[in-house]
């Protein structure tokens, strides 16, 4: 993305363009962002050979899938709906993974049915679900354990996973007492230990203590798992950050991996698709208030939930370049009556007319997939761009859709 001649571009699309054609609020994605960060994903972690399994609830756009899925990427689910939008973009059973920890005995069974690689459990409670169901259909089932490490991922607290407080994952005891459950049933075959720590780390420090932890929980259990899938969480800048090191993470890994035969596998969403989208929207009122004005969008809420879901905040930028700064406080907020229904707050913003478009930058993962049709508001069209191919790759939501 980049200003050529004052206009914001997605590669050689003007996105001003896009907004008067397609109307706002609109999702649009680089596809060639995405290739980039699958390329240099696979690149950094060549020599382990991972499994990526691309986690399907960063974004769900059923043709962003595809796409994803033809380099060779599987998949990581957390619900019915979602393996069955897995399947449906034609990825392979074979490189699907299960998590989540509340699975019902119909997510179970159909999980099971369409044989999948592993399902990756969080509770004895649901092992014993689905060791009770592989009964009944006299199969084999592969699964995994996911282990709480008790690792504090240094993430905003609603979107840490790992730390002992946290609801996921088991405790080491209770992954002692499993290993030991799993040996002795008939039908279900341990694969697998999981960990996934949390989300948008950015420091790869808390990554190598989880290792180090699992290190030891492995070599006490003395199982030979098949495959170590070590979640997903990898950060990306938003705002002046740098993304995590995936050379240091990936050496902690090889470090790890010595006398072990171990696949690893990895399940990441946002630092995939999270830099490929943005969210177009016009202003469609200026309200002056006391110290700051209100730049109210034609987005809220309800498209983009991450401001008001962890107060994440991210990048705008204008459609249009001006060089004239505004004196006053911008705060960018949606039309929907909640407090919380606000992007961010920016001083020195250029000055910004009513009908202007505005961009809100890296909303590719997280984006889509947690709107809402809160306020009864369609959600909104999203859009791939390649080079200056454009494709509408979702129909913006009808109003007699969603009465
Ligand atoms: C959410 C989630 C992921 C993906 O996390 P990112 O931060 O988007 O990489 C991976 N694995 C599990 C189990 C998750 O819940």
């Amino acid at each position: 993305m980049r200003f050529l001649n004052s206009k914001l571009k997605i590669e050689n699309t003007i996105l001003q363009n896009i907004a008067k054609k397609y109307g706002t609020p609109a999702y649009c994605y680089s596809y060639k962002q995405l290739r980039e960060n699958i390329n240099d994903f696979k690149k950094n972690f060549k020599s382990i050979s991972p499994l990526i399994c691309f986690a399907i609830k960063s974004n769900t756009n059923l043709n962003l899938i595809k796409e994803i899925k033809k380099f060779g990427l599987g998949a990581d689910v957390v619900s019915m709906g979602e393996l069955m939008l897995a399947l449906k973009a034609g990825i392979s059973p074979k490189k699907i993974v299960f998590s989540g920890v509340g699975k019902t005995s119909k997510e179970i069974n159909f999980a099971i049915d369409k044989n999948i690689l592993l399902i990756n459990s969080e509770s004895k409670s649901e092992i014993i679900e689905i060791d009770k169901i592989a009964k009944i259909k006299k199969k084999q089932v592969n699964i995994g354990i996911r282990l709480n490490p008790n690792t504090d991922a240094k993430t905003l607290s609603q979107i840490s996973t790992g730390k002992k407080d946290n609801k996921f994952g088991v405790n080491d005891k209770t992954f002692f007492e499993l290993v030991r459950y799993c040996k002795n049933s008939k039908n279900i075959n341990l694969k697998c230990l999981s960990v996934h720590i949390g989300s948008q780390i950015l420091d790869h420090k808390p990554y190598e203590k989880m290792l180090r932890i699992l290190d030891k929980i492995i070599k006490k259990t003395q199982y030979k798992f098949d495959f170590i899938d070590l979640g997903g969480g990898m950060g990306i800048p938003y705002n002046n950050d740098k993304k995590l090191n995936y050379k240091k993470y990936h050496s902690a890994i090889k470090k790890f991996l010595k006398n072990k035969k171990s696949q690893i596998i990895f399940e990441p969403g946002r630092s995939i698709v999270g830099n490929t989208g943005v969210l177009i929207s016009k202003v469609i009122y200026i309200k002056k208030s006391y110290k700051k004005n209100f730049i109210i969008l034609d987005a809220a809420m309800n498209d983009l939930m991450r401001p008001a879901l962890y107060g994440a905040v991210h990048r705008i930028l204008p459609l249009l370049k001006r060089s004239k700064k505004s004196k006053k406080i911008y705060e960018f907020v949606g039309p929907i009556c909640e407090s919380t229904d606000k992007f961010t707050s920016i001083k020195n913003f250029q000055e910004l007319k009513e009908k202007d478009f505005i961009a809100i930058c890296d909303v590719g993962a997280y984006g889509i997939s947690l709107s809402s049709n809160y306020n009864l508001r369609p959600k909104p069209i999203e859009i791939l761009i390649n080079g200056s191919k454009i494709r509408v790759v979702k129909k913006r939501q009808k109003h007699h859709e969603i009465i």
